[in-house]
């Protein structure tokens, strides 16, 4: 058996086949959705450009904010059984 002709990695799902099973199902999509829509949603949520990058990195780079004081007003659970 051959290697599928589109992704060229995963074997071909029957003898005469030209696509794995996941390829296959890429397809199909492409068959139902149309191929421009399939490619147009990929290109969309795949692919970041430089500004959509930077902003994913700084919401990483930002700490979150922990309060200085503690509150006062915490009382330990009483239900709890105690070691
Ligand atoms: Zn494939």
């Amino acid at each position: 058996m051959g290697y599928c002709k589109f992704c060229e990695k995963a074997p071909v799902e029957t003898w005469f086949g030209s696509f794995c099973s996941d390829c296959r199902k890429i397809k199909n999509l492409g068959n139902v959705y149309g191929f421009e829509r399939t490619l147009s949603i990929l290109t969309k949520c795949c692919i970041r450009d430089e500004d959509q990058l930077e902003r994913k990195i700084m919401s990483h780079k930002k700490l979150p904010t922990i309060p200085e004081e503690t509150d006062e007003s915490y009382e330990k659970p009483k239900t709890r059984k105690s070691k």
